[in-house]
């Protein structure tokens, strides 16, 4: 059974939630988004997201803890993004095997410095003896109507996603010595900047509001994340290669893979905490320009677009080479 399996069966109640729900308490979105949505008055929402990070599965034993503060913080922060919300505040959950305060000092350092830097305050946790984990649930705010849900795209929507793919994985896979070429010393601080420091893109959700029509943050990998919007979506899509290619960013490493491994590696990812959106094709300028005026977001590549076909993977004809589509439902 498959995480998304487990969730489905043992945790998402509709029923339960519209039972026990407090009147005054509308909850407009449940389980299967990035964050859920609970109204707040007539015009505005809370967003609320829970992520936890596990020693040996999310993040090395030696990893630096100022950017494991970083890190853990971020990526709640790129599910708030994810639905164009705003920070509130967040508490922390902290199971810690010994206190040593050198690793808390580093620790507490990259959580504030990015706390700070995003006006999201810390506001209560736990903390607990135990194997290390660090459990962050962040608030946020977005106004009623405006939120990037996974269901919204429409057939012929475009398909884009910010940012370059493919850095993280690419710094995790050298850690691992995985790799099957030399990673350029270049390549490598680049690389595991975008694993151990990733960034948020709070901005580039909040003015997406005006126009996508459905957003996630990569998380596991292009791949698996874009089918959530289309399986939420009831759509299949078509991916365009170049454009797959091309959003990989310039790094040493790519000259040694071909063009079917360059678009296989955009796809899998994985830790990108980039933004993936459906938008209709009328916005494509407004689209550009946004992309154009605001390069601190990286830039945004139209990936593909939407289609109606929502049967298994397949390949079409050049320049269309790849489709990933939904199972059957
Ligand atoms: P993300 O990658 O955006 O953080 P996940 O893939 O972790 O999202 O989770 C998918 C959905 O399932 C989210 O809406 C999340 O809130 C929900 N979810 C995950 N685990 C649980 C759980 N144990 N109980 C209730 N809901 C859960
Ligand atoms: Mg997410």
């Amino acid at each position: 059974m498959g995480e998304f399996d487990l969730i489905e069966r043992f945790f998402k109640r509709p029923a339960q939630l519209a039972q026990l729900a407090q009147p005054y308490l509308d909850v407009a979105l449940g389980i299967g988004d990035d964050c859920a949505l609970l109204q707040l008055g007539p015009n505005e929402q809370l967003a609320v997201s829970t992520d936890l990070l596990i020693e040996g599965r999310h993040f090395f034993a030696n990893v630096n803890p100022r950017s494991l503060g970083h890190k853990s913080l971020a990526v709640n922060l790129s599910d708030l993004a994810a639905m164009g919300a705003k920070p509130l505040g967040f508490t922390l959950a902290l199971s810690l095997p010994s206190i040593e305060e050198n690793w808390l000092t580093e620790f507490s350092k990259g959580l504030f410095d990015l706390a700070n830097l995003s006006r999201c305050p810390l506001v209560g946790g736990d903390t607990t003896a135990g194997p290390l984990s660090i459990g962050i649930t962040i608030m946020g705010k977005v106004g009623k109507g405006q939120a990037l849900k996974r269901s919204g795209a429409l057939l012929g929507d475009d398909i884009y996603i910010s940012g370059a793919l493919g850095w993280a994985r690419l710094g995790l896979q050298f850690l691992q010595n995985q790799l099957k070429h030399p990673l350029s010393e270049a390549d490598q601080k680049q690389c595991i900047k975008a694993l151990e420091w990733p960034q948020a893109r709070l901005a580039l959700g909040s003015a997406l509001c005006q126009y996508a029509s459905a957003a996630l943050d990569l998380s596991d990998g292009l791949s698996g994340d874009l089918l959530h919007i289309l399986k939420a979506s009831q759509l299949g899509a078509v991916l365009f290669e170049d454009q797959l290619v091309a959003s990989l960013g310039t790094l040493d490493y790519w000259q040694h893979l071909t063009v079917q491994e360059k678009a296989q590696w955009a796809l899998a990812g994985g830790d990108d905490y980039e933004l993936c959106f459906t938008a209709p094709s009328k916005h494509r300028h407004a689209l550009e320009q946004l992309s154009q005026q605001n390069p601190q977001w990286g830039r945004l590549h139209r990936i593909g677009c939407t289609t109606a076909n929502q049967r298994c993977a397949q390949l079409s004809a050049d320049p269309l080479r790849l489709m990933y589509l939904p199972e059957p439902r």
